[in-house]
């Protein structure tokens, strides 16, 4: 005799979901990425919380509101691995996600119209098992590529992996199943497994809607952190936030078998610019630049601005020539995009010295280096790229 109402279990499922629909639109955030995250979030909250109509349907309606409920809740968890990806800033088109989150509907519905009992707890497992799979690898695998695991993402995989787990157990189980009868409430998990599947149901919004919380705060704090360590014209780095993340770039790396260039960039005749089209329009140009380089470069690089119209990069590179490439890139890319500037378009061109960070020394040697090309390349006649030669 099971000490647990499954039907309990759907209610508080469904009270914890509105519940969860209400702290989520509690979250402020200027970013779109992830006010885009918290969006499908709520219809993720919106779709759980018709297992509430379950427990509050009259008895006769019940069977069939049950199998709309669980159709509902199977699009509400595609939804939900959906909106990790996106809060992870993992892009899915649109399109596929409805249509994966609609299928999943879909499919329990179908199958509850058609098929037999049999099919119908099969179905049901199949759908539950392979959603909460592929969101548990697709946290596994973001963790994997990180360079520092985070005790919020790191919760959110054990809440996928326990929630995936569950449901491969009940699959083997209904694959097995004998052809009834089964339960009205349709969980049909092996007896030991099925407190733990209802309780898991019962849970499973507030421990999202905790889990979410926890990972936007984390970003938010280092959002501020990185807010004052950035300049305020450009957004970039500051010089204190480059020495400050560009050290933690260097012992992170030290472990790894990539080097760090450096590349210190200085826009060419900057001062006939603002003498030619006054100052507002120079930090236009300099934002536009730092927008550019930006959009240029990897996530894992820094981008600084060092001082007036110097800017500086930071660059884990597997090979000198990946960083000489990266910057003859960046120059040939800044001279033909002309600056969006208030009075118009602005051509500038920008000379860059690269150099490599060496093991035994600071980051302020390799920083003093490229600062030795980039005044070579100053010399030679602008617009141009000078390297250091490797080992010095
Ligand atoms: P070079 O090719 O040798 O680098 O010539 P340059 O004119 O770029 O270099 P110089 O060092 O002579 O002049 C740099 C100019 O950058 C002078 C200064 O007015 C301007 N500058 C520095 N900071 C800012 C800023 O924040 N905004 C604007 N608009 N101009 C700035
Ligand atoms: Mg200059
Ligand atoms: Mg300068």
């Amino acid at each position: 005799m099971l000490a647990i109402d499954v039907f309990t279990c759907y209610g508080a499922a469904g009270a914890g979901s509105l519940v969860g629909l209400g702290l989520i639109s509690q979250i402020r955030t200027d970013q779109n990425r992830v006010r885009t995250a918290l969006a499908l979030y709520r219809w993720a909250f919106c779709a759980l919380a018709s297992l509430l109509l379950i427990v509050l349907s009259p008895d006769a309606w019940r069977p069939v509101v049950t199998q709309v409920a669980i159709g509902l809740t199977a699009a509400g968890v595609a939804l939900l691995a959906w909106a990790f990806r996106q809060l992870n800033g993992r892009r899915t088109p649109p399109r596929l996600g409805w249509m994966l989150t609609g299928a999943a509907a879909v499919i329990l519905w179908g199958v509850a119209a058609l098929g037999s009992a049999t099919a119908y707890v099969q179905a049901v497992a199949w759908v539950f098992a392979v959603v909460s799979l592929a969101m548990a690898v697709d946290q596994g695998w973001l963790i994997l590529r990180s360079p520092r695991i985070q005790r919020s993402e790191l919760s959110l995989l054990i809440v996928a992996t326990a929630f995936a787990l569950i449901w491969l157990i009940t699959l083997a189980h209904s694959v097995n199943a004998d052809g009834g009868p089964y339960p009205a409430h349709w969980l049909y998990a092996p007896d030991w497994l099925l407190p733990i599947t209802a309780l898991g149901f019962a849970v499973l919004p507030l421990s999202v809607a905790s889990v979410v919380f926890a990972i936007i705060n984390q970003r938010l704090n280092q959002q501020l952190r990185n807010r004052a360590l950035s300049d305020d014209l450009t957004g970039a780095l500051s010089r204190r936030g480059l020495r400050e993340l560009g050290e933690r770039m260097l012992s992170l790396q030290a472990h790894l078998p990539t080097s760090v260039a450096v590349l210190m960039m200085d826009v060419d005749h900057f001062k006939a610019v603002n003498d030619r089209y006054g100052h507002q329009v120079g930090d236009d140009v300099l934002r536009q630049i730092t927008q550019v380089t930006r959009e240029r470069l990897r996530d894992d690089a820094l981008l600084a601005r060092y001082g007036g119209e110097e800017f500086t990069v930071l660059l884990p590179v597997r090979s000198h020539l990946e960083a000489s490439a990266v910057a003859e890139r960046l120059r040939q890319v800044l001279a033909s995009t002309p600056c969006e500037t208030r009075g118009g378009p602005v051509s500038i061109t920008m000379s860059i010295g690269v150099a490599f960070h060496q093991p035994e020394r600071t980051l302020e040697d390799a920083l003093a280096q490229a600062d030795a090309c980039l005044y070579e390349a100053k010399q030679a006649g602008r617009n141009r790229v000078v390297t250091a030669r490797p080992g010095v």
